[in-house]
């Protein structure tokens, strides 16, 4: 399902520099990069029952991202928080 338009490329260029921004102080500080697989498969059993979900594509039209990639990598958030534990990340970050 999908109701939400895709951000622009400079909106989308923003939101791939945040998360590998964030990705590479996660590897920095502990050197983990990617989540289990379970919790991928969590991830994305909340995309699928989202409005911003592309399923022709498997992106989310929020930030533009692959999900197939975004969904796998640990410092990451859904940009609106849905994802296991993004709620309590955010907060603890001061986000
Ligand atoms: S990452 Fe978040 S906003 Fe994007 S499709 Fe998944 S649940 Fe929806």
């Amino acid at each position: 399902m999908t109701s939400k338009k895709r951000p622009g490329l400079v909106d989308m260029g923003k939101n791939l520099y945040q998360s590998l921004t964030d990705v590479v102080e996660q590897f920095i500080t502990d050197g983990s990069l990617m989540v289990e697989e379970n919790e991928y498969e969590d991830r994305m059993a909340v995309c699928r029952e989202c409005d911003s979900y592309d399923a022709k594509e498997h992106r989310c039209n929020e930030c533009g991202c692959f999900l197939s990639v975004k969904g796998r990598l640990l410092a990451v958030y859904c940009p609106l928080y849905k994802w296991p534990g993004d709620a309590l990340k955010a907060m603890q970050e001061g986000e």
